[in-house]
């Protein structure tokens, strides 16, 4: 794989960006290597040699190496091989590769970067769960900016983990703790640590659902966290004060004397900063190949179709999507439904009920993926039924699109929780997603008192993300500071 530089490079200031390597951690990194790259930075974009194939397979090459000064290159996730083509094209086992990277990818980066010199390494922006890249900007002695993809309020809900811990609250003592109201607990003191009012257990990221204090997510991600407010020089988020302010303020207390800076929504910032008809706007981030379906949209009536994903990693039982097939079925919407392949836990392909295609003639489509920001855009789509990954989150807030929430794992309960009741966007859909349930929430986000006043709410955020993603809001003016104050620093 290349790693030089472009003719072009001269003396531009180079850029190591380094993402988690999962959908939703390589996309919004991948907006922020654009936001440089426009600024005037040479790019390196480090994928793990797995998810650069895969992207090489629903992208095609053409598509990622177009832009001189914009350069891929690869390191090993240090986990085993895999060869069924089911696997190759499938999210990896979260846990196996928190695991891995953090122990492995250390030495694979320094080798990776003592070979990027045309132009030399002038700074690294890592996700704020690849920690491992802090130490390797501080051995080659270059400014590091963390980057945390999900939102701010997850991240200060990470941070309260040990004091859980210390408390007693967690690990949970049996599995009975799941379902006997424990996780109802609320955390009174967590509001005055930048969580919001009456927050519970079960809102907070749900690493802590475990029996076992060494559990591997809930340790790594104690740690990330931890390593976040003292080791990089910045912490760049993807979201907007007005949205996250508290959250953001109780960062900045903890990361002092580093600075905390809100550059989001970035996939509208990019939208904003690169001119249209750059080449940089070519270059995609999806794993997986989209399947077209904006034509199939351009026929419906504004707001009359309901967009259903549960992002990259979500898995459910053949039960729960049974359930969600007929709540769908019953609802009496047009939908767009992803249904990846590997979504049903355990199967080979996620295999609808019999009957169902029959009973939605017409009415829907099932697409295994989709260019997801442009559906939102749709204004046929009246609201998005979603797992809540913060990316889902944010593209459909600056859509104006009002959400139905079923968060799945990681920080989606904690969205989930803000949307609901402090952001007034969402209803959540309970675990089971019984298909009652599921066909009634429907139609009162779409047709019912609740469902206007979330879509009015959804649409004053759609204009406040807006504005800070135009030329003068805050957004921009953060990503300047952090050109200007971190990256281009001396260390
Ligand atoms: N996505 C997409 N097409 C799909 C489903 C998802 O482009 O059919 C994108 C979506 O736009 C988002 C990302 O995948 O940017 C998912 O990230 P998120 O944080 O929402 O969830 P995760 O996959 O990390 O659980």
């Amino acid at each position: 794989m290349a790693t030089a530089g472009s003719p072009t490079a001269g003396n531009k200031p180079h850029a190591v960006c380094v993402p988690y390597p999962s959908q939703g951690d390589i996309t919004p990194t991948l907006h922020l290597a654009k936001l440089l790259h426009a600024r005037g930075f040479h790019v390196t974009f480090v994928n793990t040699e797995f998810n650069h194939r895969r992207l090489l397979a629903s992208r095609g090459a053409h598509a990622l190496d177009g832009v001189p000064g914009f350069v891929f290159a690869t390191i090993p996730d240090g986990l085993p091989p895999v060869d069924a083509d089911a696997d190759a094209d499938a999210t990896q086992d979260i846990p196996a590769l928190c695991h891995s990277t953090a122990t492995n990818c250390l030495p694979h980066l320094l080798d990776l970067l003592a070979r990027l010199n045309d132009p030399p390494v002038t700074c690294v922006v890592a996700d704020g769960l690849m920690s491992f890249a802090y130490d390797a900007a501080r051995q080659i002695g270059v400014p590091c900016s963390a980057l945390w993809t999900a939102s701010a309020c997850s991240l200060v809900g990470c941070r309260l983990y040990r004091s859980l811990i210390d408390r007693g609250l967690v690990p949970l003592r049996d599995a009975t703790q799941l379902t006997d109201g424990h996780l109802d607990t609320v955390v009174d003191d967590a509001a005055a640590h930048g969580m919001c009012d009456g927050v519970r257990l079960r809102d907070f990221p749900s690493f802590i659902r475990t029996t076992d204090r060494d559990d591997v997510m809930l340790n790594f991600i104690m740690r990330e966290a931890e390593r976040l407010s003292r080791l990089p020089d910045a912490v760049i988020f993807n979201t907007f004060d007005d949205l996250e302010r508290v959250a953001l303020d109780a960062t900045r207390a903890a990361a002092h004397p580093r600075p905390v800076y809100a550059v989001g929504p970035l996939h509208l910032h990019v939208r904003h900063a690169v001119p249209t008809g750059s080449p940089l706007h070519g270059i995609g981030s999806n794993l997986w190949k989209e399947d077209g379906l904006v034509n199939w949209l351009d026929g419906r009536k504004p707001c009359s179709v309901v967009y259903v994903s549960y992002g990259s990693i979500t898995v459910m039982t053949r039960e729960q999507l049974v359930e969600f097939a007929w709540g769908l079925a019953d609802s009496g919407y047009d939908f767009v439904w992803v249904v990846r392949p590997d979504l049903v836990k355990g199967d080979d392909t996620a295999v609808l009920p019999p009957g169902f295609y029959a009973a939605v003639e017409g009415r829907g489509i099932l697409p295994t993926w989709c260019n997801q920001e442009k559906v939102l855009e749709h204004d046929a789509v009246g609201v998005f039924l979603t797992h809540s990954g913060w990316n889902s989150t944010l593209e459909s807030l600056s859509a104006g699109v009002p959400m139905l929430s079923w968060p799945f794992f990681a920080e989606q309960q904690t969205n989930c929780r803000y949307k609901c009741t402090e952001w007034g966007v969402g209803m959540e859909i309970g675990s089971e997603a019984r298909r009652g349930d599921v066909a009634a929430m429907i139609r009162q986000a779409m047709e019912g008192e609740k469902g206007r006043e979330m879509r009015r709410r959804a649409a004053e955020w759609k204009e406040k993300a807006v504005q800070v993603t135009l030329l003068g809001g805050q957004a921009k003016a953060n990503l300047e500071k952090v050109i200007h104050e971190v990256l281009l620093s001396c260390k």
